[in-house]
């Protein structure tokens, strides 16, 4: 469904109004209009600064400079030194950072390895350095910290400043978001640095446009990988609920990265399941998520025709809304059989027989199941139920090679939403800091990156992409 505020606000005349009379503009968001690319930041200028005793300068420079990005430096901040050595020692060519209206091209993005922080006055450092760039940010730019997982650190004042990091950048993220800027932070532990690259490709790229003000703590990677074109040729990919909306996108995303797909859907929904596979040469299956063989049925469509399966994405869902007290059972059983039941017995069967070696797992779950809504107990049961699930799995398709995450969508553009009366819609889409409702590719995007080679370092987390919506955290 078109956003008709954001049109008519970037209108001549709605940008003018908007001006006279003081109404937010929410901004038009770059998204990735193509498959994923070899050098992605070529041609952006890329800030970089790192606090005292930084330890992870010398992998984000590698990145940034292999991703083709020009690198700047603000040449007199305190916590240069890590900076400059491994620039030094890796050859790597950086610039100064030029005053604002110099004829130069502004920031495409500021980087910030944080690794470094020792203490609570420490942050006085990410201040000095953050404040006075933040101007000098092109619109739809990003800001993106690095640091150790405070659950990593034994040092008290350590653990203190490495937290504080998460308020600092979610509140960043709702003061950035009105140009389209996004903010995010990256928690590294030791022995995962070379996981940088392939996550920097993701959050300072397009492909994230939606998602802002998170927090993602990274493992240690299993595999190498980074996110280039045809990635994810000759892999196998099943998603559920592909007919339309959401899923339909995860499946063209997928597609578009090489990936063969299977496209599931209710049998109801067989004509649209047709189309969107007919457009991406993918494979249709009719077939309900709870009906009692789905995973075995699954599992003999994929072992005839292709082997196994690399990626599963657990993407189908539905709502059935009423205030608990009016709530029939039907419709409490019926969003969690369909949303939370099926999944867990599908990975059973499919862990059995079906997977392959190193399968990556998404489950779509809901800020509905983070901050909660009204008349929504039943399905925020389910979407909250599917990230313990991650993280309960973790170990299990770490074992295997693989990895099982969730992508926690905020408000998208859908059937679904489009269902909602107009006043919940419309304030639905605002709250939050980039004060528009996000599209189905924006989660398809996310879904991609789970389920390539290049998250490996990415494992039992959920990552919201709902544009920080205001609910929860
Ligand atoms: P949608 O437009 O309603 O699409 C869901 C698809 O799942 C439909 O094709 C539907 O088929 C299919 N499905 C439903 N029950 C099924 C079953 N038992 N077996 C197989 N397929 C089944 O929904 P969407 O908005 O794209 O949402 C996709 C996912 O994102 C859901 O898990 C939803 O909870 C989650 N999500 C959406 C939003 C949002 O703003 N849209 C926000 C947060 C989370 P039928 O046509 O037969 O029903």
């Amino acid at each position: 469904m078109n956003d008709r505020y954001l049109e008519f606000t970037h209108s001549s005349f709605g940008k003018s109004l908007a001006a006279m009379i003081g109404l937010p503009t929410p901004p038009r968001l770059k998204r990735a209009d193509g498959p994923w690319e070899s050098q992605p930041l070529d041609g952006k200028a890329v800030l970089v600064g790192s606090s005292r005793g930084a330890t992870l300068v010398g992998p984000l420079l590698s990145a940034l400079s292999g991703a083709g990005a020009t690198l700047r430096i603000v040449p007199e901040h305190s916590g240069l030194a890590p900076l400059k050595e491994a620039a030094a020692a890796l050859r790597i060519t950086v610039h100064g950072n030029p005053a604002d209206g110099a004829g130069e091209p502004r920031n495409h993005a500021v980087v910030f390895d944080a690794s470094g922080l020792s203490s609570p006055a420490q942050l006085r450092e990410l201040y000095d350095f953050v404040q006075p760039v933040l101007r000098g940010i092109a619109a739809n730019g990003r800001i993106l910290l690095l640091s150790r997982a405070p659950e990593s650190l034994q040092d008290v004042a350590a653990k203190t400043a490495s937290t504080a990091l998460r308020g600092f950048i979610r509140s960043l993220g709702k003061e950035v978001g009105k140009n389209g800027t996004t903010a995010n932070l990256i928690e590294v532990p030791t022995g995962a640095d070379e996981a940088i690259d392939p996550v920097l490709r993701f959050f300072l790229t397009p492909h994230s446009a939606y998602v802002t003000g998170q927090v993602l703590p990274l493992a240690a990677p299993q595999t190498r990988g980074v996110a280039l074109p045809g990635s994810l040729e000759g892999k196998i990919a099943l998603v559920t609920g592909a007919a339309r909306g959401i899923g339909a996108s995860i499946a063209e995303t997928l597609a578009r990265e090489g990936a063969k797909v299977i496209g599931m859907d209710h049998p109801s929904a067989e004509g649209g399941l047709g189309e969107t596979m007919a457009k991406i040469g993918g494979v249709g299956l009719a077939l309900d998520v709870t009906a009692p063989d789905a995973a075995t049925r699954i599992a003999s469509e994929v072992g005839k025709n292709f082997g196994g399966l690399d990626i599963v994405v657990h993407n189908a869902g539905i709502t059935r809304d009423k205030m608990l007290r009016n709530m029939p059972a039907h419709f409490w059983d019926m969003v969690l059989n369909i949303n939370l039941g099926a999944i867990l017995k599908i990975n059973e069967g499919l862990l059995k027989e079906g997977f392959r070696d190193g399968a990556r797992v998404v489950c779509i779950s809901s800020i509905g199941g983070i901050g909660g809504n009204a008349g929504q107990t039943n399905y925020g049961a389910t979407k909250a139920g599917v990230i313990g699930y991650v993280d309960a799995m973790a170990s299990t398709f770490a074992r295997r090679g693989g990895a099982i995450n969730a992508v926690a969508p905020g408000f998208i553009e859908t059937a679904m939403t489009a269902a909602m009366p107009f006043g919940p819609r419309e304030v639905g889409r605002r709250i939050n800091s980039l004060s528009q409702g996000g599209l189905p590719q924006d989660i398809a995007e996310a879904v991609t990156f789970f389920a390539s080679p290049a998250a490996s370092a990415v494992n039992g987390r959920t990552l919201r992409v709902c544009g920080q919506n205001f609910f929860g955290q």
